[in-house]
């Protein structure tokens, strides 16, 4: 698919070229007859809505990384789980869902999908863990976020896997917390994988991207679903996260190592109340983890006794390096507040805090975190 596009010459420059166009040019009828049968067999573009080179090039590389079919991407991450969902759901279906996902899936679902007559049952790990008590004969599919945003829930994605297919059940998983080197979930009988590019992949917050990958059954509906509503990827942002994935290893490496120094710092620290990340043994997921997950990433949490807000200014002022941000997997440090390790309430005994750990020097933060948490 991916050399098809590109010239002789490219191949004398280290990356490939982005090209700027909306509408492929065709040298006569006939390849203008061939490429709008079959637009996948073409070798000529026909408009970029439909896939550019460049994100023919990153939806490869995805690919051979995670296994499976082929890769489709989107402007966003959430785009790319709202197609997914669209592209399979019909009204009075069923789905199951983890509860801890990330929060604007849930407003999707409760919003958009309530309205269309689909229903939704959202499951603790626990729960996930007496999956069969929960499925129904309208559950068409499993959609599931591990380790789930903010609080790591860990679901046993065998288990799941197992069940779905003696049901014939669709199954779905966010895979953006773990990357394709972390965990395949295709391998463990996954029917499709979702990663936010705008994360680890592209890793340098300047890109907003999806990516999905599927297997061979889930791949023509995802695609028509895209093609139909004209999802799709910028070619600058294919590129950003071509960039990123070129040095997502390194920087994963990195970051988790700086995250294990942080976490051991904050365990011993007089003003931390808990630390939460699925590497520690007191995780209620730690089992799961270790038996699915090649090494942990830059994240964890950790809570405080709530501050007043005059003590929580003076540590985030001491915070010169980590920002205050929503977005995570970045070469920069940031944290993000975070109501409470259950997802409906408001904890009003503890400041949550979600950590994203960059590619700063691991002592500097270190000290600096703890410079910062002795003001509370
Ligand atoms: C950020 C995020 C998304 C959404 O990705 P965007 O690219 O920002 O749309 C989806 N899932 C998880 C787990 C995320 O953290």
């Amino acid at each position: 698919m991916v050399d098809k596009v590109y010239s002789e010459e490219d191949s004398y420059f280290p990356h490939p070229p982005i090209h700027r166009f909306t509408s492929g040019i065709y040298p006569d009828f006939e390849s203008l007859m061939y490429a709008s049968q079959d637009s996948l067999k073409s070798r000529y573009p026909r408009y970029s809505r439909f896939g550019t080179p460049m994100t023919d090039t990153v939806e490869c590389e995805i690919t051979r990384l995670e296994g499976g079919y082929r890769s489709l991407s989107t402007c966003s991450g959430l785009a790319a789980i709202t197609s997914v969902l669209m592209s399979f759901l019909r009204p009075g279906d069923h789905i199951l869902m983890t509860r801890s996902v990330y929060e604007p899936v849930r407003c999707f679902v409760m919003t958009y999908l309530f309205e269309l007559g689909i229903s939704a049952t959202f499951l603790s790990a626990d729960e996930f863990g007496h999956l069969e008590d929960y499925v129904t004969d309208k559950t068409k599919l499993i959609y599931v976020e591990s380790p789930s945003s903010n609080i790591f829930e860990v679901t046993d994605i065998d288990a799941v896997a197992k069940l779905a297919r003696l049901r014939g059940i669709a199954t779905i998983i966010d895979n953006t917390w773990s990357t394709p080197l972390l965990l395949n979930p295709l391998h463990h009988g996954f029917d499709v994988v979702i990663h936010s590019a705008s994360k680890y992949l592209a890793g340098h917050s300047d890109a907003v991207m999806g990516i999905i990958t599927t297997t061979e059954q889930y791949y023509e509906p995802v695609r028509r679903y895209l093609i139909k509503s004209g999802v799709c990827a910028g070619g600058e942002e294919s590129f950003s996260l071509y960039k990123g994935l070129k040095t997502l290893a390194v920087r994963l490496k990195i970051q988790q190592g700086t995250a294990q120094k942080l976490i051991r710092m904050l365990l011993t620290h007089p003003a931390i109340s808990t630390v939460i990340s699925p590497d520690l043994p007191s995780h209620s997921g730690h089992e799961i983890f270790c038996k699915y997950y090649r090494q942990s990433n830059g994240l964890f949490s950790f809570s405080v006794k709530k501050p007043t807000d005059q003590k929580r200014d003076d540590f985030l002022r001491e915070l010169k390096t980590f920002k205050l941000a929503y977005g995570w997997g970045g070469v920069d440090s940031c944290m993000i507040p975070f109501r409470s390790p259950d997802w409906m309430t408001q904890d009003e005994e503890q400041l949550f805090l979600r950590v994203s750990v960059g590619i700063e020097d691991a002592d500097m933060l270190a000290a600096e975190l703890s410079s910062a948490l002795s003001k509370l």
